[in-house]
């Protein structure tokens, strides 16, 4: 039975082959299952991975929204504690944001104005009137702009308004930011501090005014001490009443000098100095107050030197008076602070523009000399390097501050270098204005004179600073030159010269040198036969031109006097170069016509009304605009008959001065103008010729109808530039047609040298009469010497006699016409007859008798010296 099993294998039965099957498919299933299971496990891994990130994104989100809402909240408080108020209004005019200052500003919750139109907020009123500005913002320009507006409230606000465009990518406007600050509390401010203001000015000038005016009142009583101590010391007084007398006459003359500063001062500090706008010749200017120092200087016994860079343009404009003072501030002081050696001042130019220069000005001393610590103080008021100066030098220490700030006004600045012991340096700097007016002659030097160039020149002196001096001046004459210092020097160079065949033709001679004098080389040249042919020129000092005949004796053909001049030096060298130049003058009854003279010029000849009342200057304005410039001149001496001829006659020009009798400048030029004029022609160019030179008067004139303005004593050169700018501005002439002609030369030196020497400083500029005043002719110069010699005595005792009179009107008026015949000789008649003027312009007479006898003194002299002058004039021009 068993073998039969084993044997007999029995076929699978259909039931095996089923359950083989499904066993297969089962294992199958199990195997697909076991599949399933595993991605199972993969998506639960993933799904679990997934939920994490997601917590995680989530919890960053909560985070960022924490941020957000934190970041917002700060923008919030910063915007909100903002005093500005800040907006976003979209491009529908709605308002997206809105910073808390809004709430203030309307008056009501935020919630009632955001996403609301603007305009409900803010008010039709307000809105409207910010429109333009908004529709602007809106087309993506940035505005701004300040305005006042009523709010709904009712409340008014000042305020300041910004709007910043919103723009997109494609520059399209998405709205505009606006930010609006309230500036009411600021214009209150603003407001208050200009009332402030006005009444701190009104105070200060209060101030200022009683400062001024007290100045006034010491003034004149001191002048009344000085005069009468003068007067005292002219009678005879035994030595100790004299010395007392001195004393009183220092004291007093520094009692007023410490007054003019404080004046000047308190002025300054009050912002109320005036600043004068004049052409003047800055060159003279610097050398003309070098020459008024130097007495000073010499009664010292220093040597004072001025040296002006001939390069340094002439005619600037500015205010001369102001550079004056500042000067004469740094030498009075480096001649006080210095015992002995010298005094220099040096001028150059610093720089220059088309129209403007700066020069430099050096004031060098050689003596005590001031401690580094004690420099930096030096510039501030009431400050002096020791309390010791005060007792030893006297002085307020405001000098300097005052020329500090004057400096600073003339665009500058100031500083000093010094060494103790050794001596100082004081510098500044100024800023002018060239005077570039057209056709005006270049006045300085009067023409480089033709015949000298090419002279050799020898020049001995110990100065080191003038030998500089004059190396450069005579350069600028294109004069060959060597200098010396000292005589033995100087004659070794004679000599070889001589022996070279290259002689010098003129040697210039310092007077005080040491070993060896100017007089004592002088006379070794004359005895030595090679070298004795040069010319010999002396240079003096004033209280050595005393020493004339000596210089004369000792073989001099001429002398200057120190500190010399420009203008000096080629007028001595020109003469003694050419003495036939003196017999060659022009005869003085030909009329100065120069080669200038146009013939065009005659053909346009000018009808010309002159109205003035005071001879000299009558006498001169018909000399200028008849003889010189050829014009039809017609006189009168008072606004009525000024009227009168212009009624019937033709006229192109009116000069007219403002005070006169009968009917004054002002009165008539608007009778002129006026809608009932009876004159031909109302409309003809006035200018006004005035004395009064004070602020405002100018506009006065203008304000009366007139066309210009030329102030007294008259200029020639002005008042040919006036005359040509008036008519060429109106069409009558062509502005080239109008030369302004050229002065004559100017006469020789021959008679001058006596004269000056004479003459005390301040009473009578010859140069600058000859050039400014007499158009640099000796006939001119001659008939207003005349005039004035034929009318001062009258003039002189019209205003004694108001003073008599106790009669301030006529005090006033006869000064005035007094001022106006010395005004063209002499500053300091024209200041002394000024002060009278003034006194009967106030009413209070007290100091007039004082004014007076100081004014006849300086009158006398001054016709002594006119007399003297006209002599030597006539004697120059008598062949
Ligand atoms: P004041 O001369 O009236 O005292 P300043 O302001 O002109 O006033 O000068 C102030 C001070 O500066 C003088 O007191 C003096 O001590 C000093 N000082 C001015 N210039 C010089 C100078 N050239 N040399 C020495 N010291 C000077």
């Amino acid at each position: 039975m068993e073998t039969h099993r084993h044997n007999i294998k029995p076929e699978p039965d259909e039931k095996d082959l089923k359950i083989r099957q499904l066993t297969h498919e089962y294992k199958k299933l199990q195997q697909e299952l076991e599949l399933t299971n595993q991605g199972m496990i993969a998506l639960h891994h993933e799904l679990t991975q997934k939920a994490t990130l997601l917590e995680k994104e989530n919890e960053a989100r909560k985070k960022a929204e924490k941020r957000l809402i934190k970041s917002r909240d700060q923008l919030r408080l910063i915007t909100d504690s903002l005093p500005v108020l800040i907006g976003y209004l979209d491009k529908n005019m709605i308002c997206r944001f809105m910073n808390k200052a809004w709430e203030e500003w309307y008056g009501t919750d935020l919630s009632t104005v955001l996403n609301k139109k603007f305009s409900q907020g803010i008010g039709t009123h307000g809105f409207n009137k910010m429109r333009p500005y908004l529709d602007r913002a809106l087309s993506g320009r940035p505005v701004r702009h300040e305005d006042t507006l009523q709010f709904p409230n009712g409340v008014k606000r000042v305020f300041t308004a910004h709007y910043i465009p919103h723009l997109d990518d494609a520059r399209r406007c998405l709205g505009f930011v606006i930010l609006l600050e309230n500036i009411t509390q600021m214009k209150f401010m603003e407001q208050d501090l200009r009332t402030a203001k006005d009444q701190a000015e009104a105070a200060s000038l209060a101030k200022s005014e009683f400062v001024a005016n007290m100045s006034h009142e010491i003034r004149t009583p001191m002048n009344g001490i000085i005069g009468m101590t003068d007067l005292l010391l002219a009678t005879a007084l035994d030595d100790t009443q004299k010395r007392y007398a001195q004393v009183v006459k220092q004291s007093g003359d520094a009692l007023l000098s410490l007054i003019n500063d404080i004046l000047d001062f308190s002025k300054i500090e009050a912002g109320r100095l005036d600043f004068e706008k004049l052409p003047f010749d800055l060159k003279t200017a610097i050398e003309d107050t070098a020459e008024l120092q130097s007495l000073k200087a010499e009664s010292k016994n220093l040597e004072l030197a001025c040296m002006v860079d001939p390069g340094l343009p002439d005619q600037v404009i500015g205010d001369p008076g102001r550079l004056r003072q500042v000067l004469v501030n740094l030498i009075g002081n480096a001649i006080k602070f210095t015992h002995e050696g010298q005094i220099d001042i040096i001028a150059v130019l610093e720089g220059q523009t088309d129209s403007y220069l700066k020069v430099r000005i050096t004031v060098k001393d050689t003596g005590i000399g001031i401690p580094s610590n004690r420099r930096e103080q030096l510039f501030l008021a009431f400050s002096q390097v020791d309390a010791s100066t005060t007792r030893k030098y006297g002085g307020t220490g405001l000098g300097l501050a005052i020329s500090k700030r004057l400096v600073e006004m003339m665009g500058g600045d100031i500083q000093v270098d010094s060494v103790v012991n050794q001596g100082s340096s004081f510098h500044f700097t100024a800023v002018y204005e060239k005077n570039n007016a057209p056709n005006k002659p270049d006045k300085s030097p009067p023409s480089v004179p033709r015949k000298i160039q090419g002279k050799r020149i020898l020049v001995v002196d110990d100065n080191p600073l003038l030998r500089d001096m004059f190396r450069s001046y005579l350069a600028f004459l294109e004069c060959p030159c060597d200098v010396s210092e000292n005589g033995h020097e100087a004659l070794l160079k004679l000599k070889t010269a001589c022996r070279e065949n290259n002689p010098f033709h003129i040697i210039m001679i310092d007077y005080v040198m040491p070993k060896m004098d100017g007089i004592a080389l002088a006379r070794e040249i004359r005895n030595d036969k090679e070298i004795g042919s040069v010319q010999l020129v002396l240079m003096a000092s004033q209280s050595q031109v005393g020493d004339a005949a000596l210089a004369q004796e000792s073989g001099f053909s001429a002398y200057l006097t120190k500190p010399v001049k420009r203008v000096s030096l080629f007028e001595c060298l020109e003469q003694i170069s050419n003495p036939a130049s003196q017999t060659a003058r022009p005869d003085g009854d030909v009329p100065l016509t120069t080669r200038h003279t146009l013939s065009e010029f005659s053909e346009k000849k000018l009808n010309i009304l002159v109205a003035e009342d005071n001879p000299i200057n009558q006498e001169l304005a018909y000399e200028l605009l008849h003889t010189v410039a050829g014009h039809h001149v017609t006189m009168v001496d008072n606004g009525g008959d000024a009227i009168t001829f212009l009624e019937s006659n033709p006229c192109d020009l009116v000069l007219m001065d403002i005070q006169m009798p009968v009917l004054d400048g002002l009165s008539t030029t608007r009778l002129i103008r006026g809608k009932d004029s009876t004159v031909k022609n109302p409309r003809i160019p006035i200018i006004a010729m005035t004395a009064h030179a004070m602020k405002g008067d100018k506009e006065k004139c203008l304000a009366a109808g007139m066309d210009g303005y030329l102030p007294k004593p008259i200029q020639a050169e002005e008042l040919f530039s006036s005359v040509l700018k008036i008519l060429s501005e109106r069409g009558i002439i062509k502005s080239d047609a109008f030369a302004i002609p050229e002065p004559e030369h100017p006469v020789s030196t021959k008679g001058v040298k006596t004269v000056e020497a004479k003459i005390p400083g301040g009473l009578f500029d010859k140069q600058s009469f000859l050039s400014l005043h007499a158009h640099n002719s000796p006939r001119i110069a001659m008939k207003l010497i005349e005039m004035f010699l034929k009318h001062y005595a009258n003039a002189l005792a019209d205003v004694a006699a108001a003073v008599e009179q106790k009669d301030p009107k006529a005090l006033n008026s006869k000064a005035h016409f007094l001022k106006g015949m010395v005004g063209n000789f002499s500053q300091l008649a024209h200041d002394q007859a000024l002060v009278l003027e003034q006194i009967g312009g106030s009413k209070d007479l007290s100091g007039s008798r004082e004014s007076l006898s100081q004014l006849s003194r300086t009158v006398e002299q001054l016709a002594w010296v006119l007399t003297e002058y006209a002599t030597e004039l006539e004697r120059d021009d008598t062949p």
